[in-house]
């Protein structure tokens, strides 16, 4: 049996600032820093970084007052900060650049009048976060999580919607979603770039020329990632039998009966060491050295909030529109610098 392992997979640069904030403050801090919600979605970082002294709440009402508290890479509302600010927290974000960049597209379209509608799914952290800077600012939000809500929604039809996306969505599912809402609505306007996010992207490029070269994947990545389930759903679409792992354990022996290649890959927010620990256990059970695919490189890198880099100023330096200047994102919030962490 030959293992064959997706390019790019796991980590992403929002995922590696985010653990990287929370280590960070960490060491300036001591322990306890509270993080808001698992900073990011998967078990072994999470459980890692309560190892060392990371407690993770739901809310912040969980936090003494004067405490560090992270917002996870997800986003948060305004409410969240303000409520931060009053209760007087040492408040670190740790929102990847690329969803403060969809934030910041619906302010810009509240601005201009428009109601948005916010393709997503309903309880992700990430779509709460966006939901709220828009209706903070004024904003009609509207949740579609699917063809059909799109064909249902009440706006009028000559409304000045616009759309945004949550950053880890299928690529195919959204498009169909947007194709109903222009159909809809004549005067539809969208980002200039999409919104799903570079990482996501590869990873489901990626996850798609995995199926179709071994026919069986496994998705290293917890039930809570978004973009861990979507490369699970990919590769069933290209033919493969695919399943999510959060670990080696969850191999099951009748997954890989018969098989001439099972292929590999990781979630976003999933660590390249369950990668490694999921080889070995398949070395285990017979298979020959793993073989990479070509594919796509990732030279991103998001730089840490001020006040956490190394010689820092110890003030938060944020923008007017609620964006850090602090190694912030681009236009297409993006950098091109090394991404030098997670992803082989
Ligand atoms: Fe940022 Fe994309 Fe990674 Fe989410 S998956 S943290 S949006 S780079």
């Amino acid at each position: 049996m030959e293992v064959l392992l997706a390019n790019p997979r796991g980590f992403c640069a929002g995922v590696d600032r985010a653990i990287e904030i929370v280590e960070r403050a960490l060491e300036l801090f001591g322990a306890p820093v509270y993080v808001r919600h698992p900073v990011v979605h998967n078990r072994a970082v999470v459980d890692g970084l309560r190892a060392r002294g990371a407690v993770f709440v739901e809310e912040l009402a969980e936090v003494p007052a004067g405490a560090v508290a992270v917002f996870s890479a997800h986003g948060v509302a305004p409410e969240v900060e303000a409520e931060a600010a009053r209760r007087g927290l040492q408040a670190l974000d740790a929102t990847c650049p690329l969803v403060t960049k969809v934030h910041l597209e619906v302010l810009r379209f509240v601005r201009a009048g428009r109601p948005v509608a916010l393709i997503g799914h309903a309880g992700h952290p990430e779509v709460a976060g966006t939901l709220g800077r828009g209706r903070a600012a004024g904003g009609t939000m509207h949740l579609v999580e699917s063809e059909a809500d799109a064909e249902r929604l009440t706006a009028p039809a000559d409304a000045p919607l616009a759309y945004v996306t949550q950053t880890t969505l299928s690529l195919d599912d959204t498009r169909r979603i947007v194709a109903v809402l222009a159909r809809r609505y004549p005067r539809l306007a969208g980002p200039a770039k999409s919104d799903i996010c570079y990482a996501t992207q590869n990873r489901q490029n990626a996850a798609r020329r995995l199926a179709a070269a071994c026919g069986r994947v496994l998705v290293v990545g917890s039930p809570n990632s978004s973009n861990s389930n979507r490369l699970v759903e990919i590769a069933r679409a290209a033919g493969a039998a695919a399943h999510l792992i959060d670990g080696p354990e969850e191999i099951r022996d009748e997954w890989l009966e018969g098989a001439a290649a099972v292929g590999v890959t990781a979630g976003a927010s999933a660590p390249e060491s369950l990668v490694r620990a999921v080889v070995a256990r398949l070395k285990e059970r017979g298979a020959r050295a793993a073989r990479e695919l070509p594919g796509e490189a990732e030279r991103v890198v998001f730089r840490l909030p001020r006040e956490l880099q190394r010689g820092g100023s110890g003030l938060e330096d944020r923008g007017e529109n609620g964006v850090g200047q602090n190694g912030q994102a681009n236009q297409d919030g993006e950098q091109s610098v090394r991404h030098d962490r997670g992803v082989s």
